[in-house]
Order: structure tokens, then sequence, then C-alpha cells
């Protein structure tokens, strides 16, 4: 078992991370002052990026992508996690890899402007009373003739505001559970589709989280994504590494920032004539965040080496994405409480990291949802899950 990056992982870590450091974090303030990344920055971010080949690194080479393996996606998210997540979606692009399922004219129309970054692309699948029970829409696509009327809503739709098109999930057919949904592509500006409020959340500061409407919207045979009834299996299985990546990667990467945040403080900030990394109950704090921030590492590496290898990895995944949001809360939690009074200061990057690591326990399927996933895995083939063939 080697642990160690070969040199190509290290040359590309290395240049993702002081690509995040010198273009990316200097921009985190203005945007939490404003509220917004200015489109100016924007398009400087994303053709900087994008000329270093830095964007749509999750799609095969073959799509103009950057083919990375699991892992490496992995090691470059960690990365990525380390700042906002606007910052992410427009430096490094947000493709879905859902996409790979296109059709070959669809590719041409949806998958390789995404990968150019000529369009940008949301998933929208959860509704006001559909959250954790994908299964339970309401959003309709009814047949009419060779393609479907589209009629429903959906919201929480990340980066909306922003997106070109959206992956939309809509019952086909209600009397064929479990089959009963289907993915659709969806333009923005298509007749009968309208974009509600921008929901305002605790962070994710210059993120947008819309509210879509479908009133009518027509579709042909072409916006079908993948076969008819199989939106749940096709969502579930494409959006695992996607979640892998985006929650489990980012969350260790964030929880790396805030301890590293941590520990300058602590050997800087002095207190009763030493500085505060001396006494006992702060470097217990320290060292907890350490032991669990490497936990969760080890973890999501074993995950996208499941991935890598063919594997069934989505209860990995589910593992992941629970323990690596929860460590990330609890080493934001002890972030603050290390800074004292200036962790709870606006203005400290400690302060909204603490607020952006709360979702990571609840978008992207909940710790309780994801808990399930492990139980009945367990349940069904116990130790069988971390068989290694040995
Ligand atoms: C900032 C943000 C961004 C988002 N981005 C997107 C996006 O881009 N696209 C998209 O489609 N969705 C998006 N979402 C939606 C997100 O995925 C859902 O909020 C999440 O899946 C939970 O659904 P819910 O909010 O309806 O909660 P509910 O499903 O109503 O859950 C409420 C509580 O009940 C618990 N619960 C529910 N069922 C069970 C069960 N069986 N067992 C135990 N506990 C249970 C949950 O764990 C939770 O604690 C976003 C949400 C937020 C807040």
């Amino acid at each position: 078992m080697d642990f160690a990056l070969s040199d190509e992982q290290q040359l590309l870590v290395g240049t993702i991370r002081r690509f995040v450091d010198a273009e990316l974090l200097p921009l985190e303030d203005e945007i939490e002052r404003e509220g917004r990344l200015a489109p100016a920055k924007a398009k400087e971010i994303f053709e900087k990026s994008h000329a270093l080949g830095f964007y749509a690194m999750n799609i095969p080479e073959q799509y103009g992508g950057g083919g990375l393996s699991a892992i490496d996606t992995m090691l470059v998210e960690e990365q990525f996690g380390r700042t906002k997540d606007i910052l992410i979606r427009r430096a490094f692009g947000n493709v879905y890899e859902s996409l790979l399922e296109c059709t070959d004219a669809q590719k041409t129309r949806w998958l390789l402007p995404a990968v150019k970054g000529e369009r940008t692309c949301s998933i929208a699948i959860t509704e006001p009373g559909a959250g954790s029970d994908a299964a339970a829409i309401t959003t309709r696509a009814v047949r009419d003739g060779d393609g479907w009327r589209l009629t429903g809503g959906k919201h929480f739709i990340s980066d909306g505001e922003f997106s070109d098109f959206f992956i939309v999930s809509a019952v086909t057919d209600p009397a064929a559970r479990p089959r009963h949904v289907s993915l659709f592509l969806v333009d923005k500006g298509m007749p009968g589709f309208k974009v509600g409020r921008d929901q305002p959340m605790m962070g994710l500061t210059g993120t947008s989280h819309l509210e879509i409407v479908f009133d009518d919207v027509p579709l042909t045979g072409e916006h079908l994504l993948g076969k008819e009834g199989g939106g749940l299996r096709l969502a579930y299985e494409t959006l695992g590494r996607v979640r892998l990546a985006q929650v489990g990667a980012r969350a260790v990467g964030k929880a790396t920032r805030l301890l590293t945040l941590m520990t300058d403080y602590a050997n800087e900030r002095k207190q009763f004539g030493k500085a505060i990394g001396e006494f006992q109950m702060i470097q217990e704090m320290i060292a907890d965040s350490v032991i669990e921030i490497s936990a969760a590492r080890l973890m999501l590496l074993r995950a996208a080496w499941e991935i890598d290898q063919g594997r069934d990895a989505r209860a990995w995944i589910s593992m992941v994405k629970i323990d690596a949001a929860e460590t990330l809360g609890r080493v934001a939690d002890r972030a603050v409480q290390v800074f004292g009074g200036m962790g709870y200061c606006e203005e400290m990057p400690v302060a909204r990291l603490y607020r952006d690591a709360r979702i990571y326990r609840i978008f992207d399927g909940t710790s309780e949802i994801h808990r399930t996933v492990v139980a009945k895995s367990a349940l069904k083939s116990g130790a069988a899950l971390w068989d290694i063939g040995a």
C-alpha cells in the first residue's frame, strides 16, 4: 500500500493549490462584502483556469475534460474546497457526470458547451414537498405526441441564476413506480420556464439558490436524458462521484484550511504571557481536528479507490458524505473557539467558514439519509463492505 503521491499528482495538486491561493482566496472578502462575485472577475478567473486546463477536470478527455481518475479528482477537489463555492464553480466548472449519458446529438448541444464553459448547468431535483424523498416529486412531464409538456417547480437550485440549462427530474408515469421518474435537459428561457425567487441562505454568499417554475414547457425527445423511467436510477448512479467530490473532498479541504488558520492563530495569539497553543485545552482541539481530518481523508481516498476499481462504492460514498461533513462541522466549531471573540467577527474567514460548513450535513442528502444507506448496506452484506479481496 503506497500512500505517496506520484510526481504527476504532486505537480497537479501543487499547481491547483497555488492557483487557489493566488487567484481565488483574495476574492473572498469582496464577495462577502458585496454579496456577489463581480462578472468581470468571474470571467477573469474562468479564463485563467481554462487556459491552464483546470476546467471540467472530472470529465473524460475525449469530451475535452481533464480525464482525471476518481482519486486524482478528490485530490484536486480538496484544494478547490479551501475556497468558496461560487469561486469553485466559476474557476473549475460544475459539469455533472450525468451529462455523459447524453446521446451524440445531445452532447453537441449540452455536454460539450458545458465542458468548454460556454454553457453552465445546475441540477434541479428538490421540490418544496420532496427533498430527502426524491421519488415523491410532483413535477410532471405529460406525454404530448413525441414529446412532453413539463409542469411543476423546484427550489434551492444552486447557481440557478447563472445556469443556462438544468437537469430536471419529473414524473413521466405515476403508475410505473419505482420507474416513474425521468430526467430532462431544460434550457433557461424555454417557453413556460420561469425563474422564481433567490432563497437567501445563512452562508454560501455569492451563490444563488433559485426557485424555478415550469408552466407547460414543451419538451421534445431530445430533452430526455437517459431512458424514460430511468431518472432515479440515473441520478443515483451518476451523482455519487459528484457527491464524493463536491461534498466529501471539499469538506476535507475546508476543514484543512480551518485547521491551518487555527494553528497559525494558536501560535501567534498570546495570553497569560504565552502563545495560546501552549495551553493543553487548545492543543486538544487542534489534536482532535488533525485526527478527524486525517481519518476523513483516508476514507475519502478509499472511496475514490473503490470507484477507480469499478467496484460498487455507494456505501463508501455515503460514509464519506457523513464523516467529512460532520468532521468539517466540528473543526469549524473548534476554530471559532480557538479564535475566541475574533472567531465571531464577521470579517474573519473562520466566521464565514463556520456558516458555510453547516450546509455540508444537509445538501446532497442529509446525514440521516446517508446513514440509512450505510446501515442497509451493512445489514445486507455485513463485513463484505470492507472486503478487499484477501
Ligand atoms: C444551500 C442549498 C443548496 C441546495 N442545492 C440544491 C441543488 O442544486 N439541487 C437540488 O435539487 N437540491 C438542492 N438542495 C436541496 C437539498 O439537497 C435538500 O435540502 C436536502 O436533500 C434535504 O431535503 P429537505 O430540505 O427537503 O429536508 P427534509 O427531506 O424535509 O428533511 C428534514 C429532516 O428530516 C430528516 N429525514 C427525512 N427523511 C428521513 C428518514 N427517512 N430518516 C431519518 N431522517 C429523515 C432529514 O434528515 C432532515 O433532518 C439544496 C439545499 C440547500 C439548503
